[in-house]
């Protein structure tokens, strides 16, 4: 037996998070060991002492499992840091979307630096899988798979592209040619990536927004994803606009919309899903929308940051979740701080509800574990059993944040945030050490973004409708 066939144990783990099948969900176990070799999890009673290799002392730790993050735009939001929190057009119900997404253009270095940094700061947050959807870009399928995370390339492409010449009204400027070019190379990245030799990469299929693709493009989505098994993501009901815009064209709302198209099932993720028919800034008079998710076993992939910067919020987490849709976590926005994105969706989904039970700090664990894994169509991440991936980190319950301790996850969230994240792994391979992540140079990553917001933000005039520069549309604060 060679060294790497042995197993690696932590023994008598503080508190370990492991999965209870019997619950379908997770439960505390104090002083519990917990293995792994290879890249997954083994039953620690059946190892013969002969079996192990490395033994990490478990004293003073919780273990939990990797969360798994449906929805994130490392390549691009990562250098947007001090620029858009504060910005979203008031004429066009808060959203940033139209005005100022696309004021912002890189090159394609300036893509893979933004998403080494950002790919770190989500590992050293606990996260261990990604989706990352981009416009395919030189070097992404490599720097996904040299991260070490486990990751799902997701290329966006479309057939209309949204401007406004005045900040009140959008419009759509259609191309379908480009569009099935954006297709075809999108399909290329996601065979690429799943044939990858690391063997942790996935694809996912995303026509970008549901109102920037024809019905045709969609349905073409859908037999690319279930000819490869893979699942597809679109942003819908992400906000009003694109909410008045499907009604206006097709007179039903984006979830209706969807479901016409046959898209609505196990297999998708609507990235926000937010206006729905039942929110009350749509004023809706019917009430379809949440049971058509439900029923069809659709994901919500739920961002909570970038909304509640602009004062929007899901109606809310809580009664999706009674409903029965399932939920996944994301980051759509900076920073990729997995454990600050959980805390400001709990908060907002309690501001939002006024009520306590808006949301718990354990629903929205399980929405950032299984809830993803459900997503991606997988039942061997987002939980610690045996057979399941080594995909998990360590705290270090004697950091002062988060002492005094009575309930590891709660401190985590609510107190701690990442900064008792020691050590993370990926199927059973070491990513994160004493909280730095280990694949990039951070400072080499970090000078290479700078230079890269400094050369985008020179530019913005040029896209901006009124020609406005960088100084005028998103003033310093002092
Ligand atoms: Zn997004």
């Amino acid at each position: 037996m060679t060294a790497e066939d042995k197993a690696t144990l932590i023994r008598d783990v503080d508190w370990l998070l492991a999965y209870d099948s019997d619950l379908g969900s997770h439960s505390y176990r104090r002083g519990a060991d917990v293995a792994f070799r290879g890249d997954r999890f083994v039953d620690p009673t059946t190892l013969a002492p002969e079996d192990i290799g490395q033994v990490i002392d478990g004293k003073g730790l919780m273990v939990s499992p990797g969360f798994i993050d449906i929805h994130a735009h490392p390549g691009y939001e990562t250098m947007l840091k001090g620029l858009t929190e504060e910005v979203g057009s008031r004429k066009l119900y808060m959203s940033s979307l139209y005005e100022y997404l696309f004021l912002f253009d890189t090159t394609h270095e300036g893509m893979v630096a933004a998403t080494e940094v950002a790919l770190s700061e989500l590992m050293q947050s606990g996260v261990t899988t990604i989706c990352d959807l981009s416009t395919p870009h030189v070097g992404w399928i490599d720097t996904l798979a040299a991260s070490g995370m486990r990751a799902y390339a997701a290329p966006m492409f479309r057939e209309a592209r949204w401007f406004t010449d005045n900040g009140h009204e959008v419009k759509y400027d259609w191309d379908e040619a480009a569009g099935e070019r954006r297709m075809i190379a999108a399909l290329a990245e996601v065979d690429a990536a799943i044939a990858h030799p690391c063997g942790r990469l996935g694809g996912m299929i995303v026509p970008a927004q549901i109102d920037t693709c024809s019905a045709r493009m969609f349905k073409d989505s859908l037999v690319e994803a279930r000819r490869r098994g893979i699942p597809i993501q679109t942003h819908a009901s992400q906000s009003v606009v694109d909410f008045q815009e499907i009604m206006r064209r097709h007179g039903l709302t984006p979830i209706g919309w969807l479901e016409e198209l046959g898209l609505l099932g196990p297999d998708m993720i609507v990235g926000h899903g937010i206006f729905l028919d039942h929110h009350d800034w749509i004023r809706w008079p019917d009430r379809r929308d949440l049971a058509l998710l439900a029923e069809t076993g659709t994901t919500v992939a739920h961002c909570p940051t970038v909304f509640a910067r602009r004062g929007i919020s899901l109606q809310n987490m809580g009664d999706y979740l009674r409903a029965g849709v399932n939920i996944g976590i994301g980051t759509d926005t900076y920073p990729h701080n997995f454990i600050e994105e959980m805390r400001t969706g709990i908060y907002t989904a309690r501001v939002t509800a006024r009520d306590i039970e808006g949301a718990t700090a354990r629903q929205m664990i399980e929405a950032a574990t299984l809830g993803g894994a459900k997503a991606l169509g997988r039942d061997d991440i987002g939980r610690i059993a045996p057979g399941a991936k080594a995909d998990f980190f360590t705290v270090d319950l004697t950091h002062p944040s988060m002492r005094p301790l009575y309930d590891p996850l709660r401190s985590l969230i609510f107190s701690s945030g990442e900064r008792a994240i020691r050590d993370v792994y990926v199927d059973g391979r070491q990513v994160v050490r004493n909280g730095a992540a280990l694949a990039f140079d951070p400072e080499d990553a970090t000078e290479r973004l700078e230079a890269a917001q400094r050369a985008s933000i020179a530019e913005v005039a040029r896209y901006d409708w009124g020609g406005r520069p960088v100084e005028q549309l998103m003033p310093r604060l002092f």
